[in-house]
């Protein structure tokens, strides 16, 4: 154990499953005494840590105790310079584990006491793309953080249809992996890998991280290119890439160059996957459609995930086949939010998380 609190997470939330004081649900008659804690943003650039009221749940919505949310770089974009899903005044926060503590009566597909994941969207089913299963790609999707409010909070409101029950045995702050894994998934998914692939990831961040232990279940030759030294070592990277072409490269990293590198490396008949979105000036550059063309290369894009994409993340976590313990960084409280986001930014840690109920000594 680290005497800063690093690396305490897994056994304080195993603890807490195990803590017969942490399930139960709001006793009504109190509820005008319930506070929810929440992190709100007015405006771009800028937010609060605000007491909100408590209400009763909608039709089919369910109300989480949050347990631990997690914090990633799009929550560093949607509060710095907006997104364009975002819709203020807005709690932020997609990757949310928690309890479920009330319910609406129609809902029956879980419980009070329900230890669950939230998928963070909720597609129509009806477009185009929700008839061809693309559902991560619904035009309606109306994700939580964006479209309605999130999980840096202590109390959250979601359709019952998003939350996935969480095993015994899975603690809290490994579960919250599983919006971050889904994402992974999809993007891994986007080549059908056998065990001779060659396989290059572009930065070794808490995504680069997971989409290569991913790769690692498809294939043994997995490359991770990461120019930041600490980074770099925990995932037996490279710093630059080595003198191969990959069958699959996967760009993890917000960095033009590091696309530029990537298209270099990118073997005839190879997938280059867009995971990360670049700033508005850098997202543009050019590309030499002869080189695709006479390389029948393919270059695709990877945004988001489907609830399918959670139950497979959730099932990888519990069995132990993705281990995510390491992971973790640093447990912040809802007021410690501007350092989370200054870790995130500045790349000095690996994955943040937020505990709602942490009362913090800088408030
Ligand atoms: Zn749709």
């Amino acid at each position: 154990m680290q005497p800063d609190g690093k690396g305490l997470c897994v056994f304080a939330y195993q603890a807490k499953i195990h803590n017969p004081f942490f399930i139960g649900r709001i006793d009504k008659r109190k509820w005008g005494r319930v506070k929810n804690r929440s992190v709100v943003v007015n405006s771009i650039g800028s937010f609060t840590v605000e007491e909100r009221e408590i209400r009763p749940c909608h039709a089919g919505e369910v109300l989480v105790k949050v347990a631990i949310t997690g914090l990633c770089r799009t929550d560093l974009k949607i509060i710095e310079h907006g997104h364009r899903d975002l819709v203020l005044p807005r709690v932020p926060g997609e990757e949310v584990v928690g309890e479920i503590v009330d319910k609406d009566r129609s809902v029956d597909v879980v419980s009070i006491g329900d230890v669950v994941y939230v998928y963070p969207g909720v597609w129509c089913g009806e477009c185009a793309a929700c008839r061809c299963g693309k559902f991560n790609l619904c035009r309606e999707m109306k994700i939580m953080g964006f479209h309605r409010d999130g999980g840096f909070a202590q109390y959250v409101y979601v359709p019952a249809q998003s939350v996935l029950k969480v095993p015994a045995g899975l603690a809290f702050c490994e579960a919250v992996f599983a919006e971050p894994l889904s994402c992974c998934i999809n993007a891994i998914e986007k080549k059908e890998l056998c065990s001779s692939d060659k396989v290059g990831i572009w930065g070794a961040g808490p995504a680069g991280t997971l989409l290569a232990r991913l790769a690692k279940c498809k294939t043994e030759q997995v490359a991770v290119i990461e120019p930041h030294a600490d980074r770099r070592m925990r995932a037996s990277g490279f710093c630059s890439p080595p003198d191969e072409k990959f069958d699959m490269i996967i760009v993890a990293t917000n960095s033009r160059d590091a696309y530029r590198e990537a298209f270099v490396n990118l073997a005839p008949g190879g997938t280059l996957v867009v995971f990360s979105g670049l700033a508005p000036g850098d997202a543009v550059q050019p590309l030499s459609l002869d080189h695709i063309h006479y390389n029948e290369q393919i270059v695709c894009g990877a945004y988001g995930c489907c609830y399918h994409h959670s139950v497979q993340a959730i099932e990888l976590l519990a069995t132990r086949k993705i281990v995510v313990d390491d992971l973790i960084s640093d447990t912040l409280s809802l007021w410690e939010l501007d350092a989370g986001l200054t870790i995130v930014k500045n790349k000095t840690g690996m994955k943040v998380l937020l505990d709602p109920w942490k009362v913090d000594t800088i408030k």
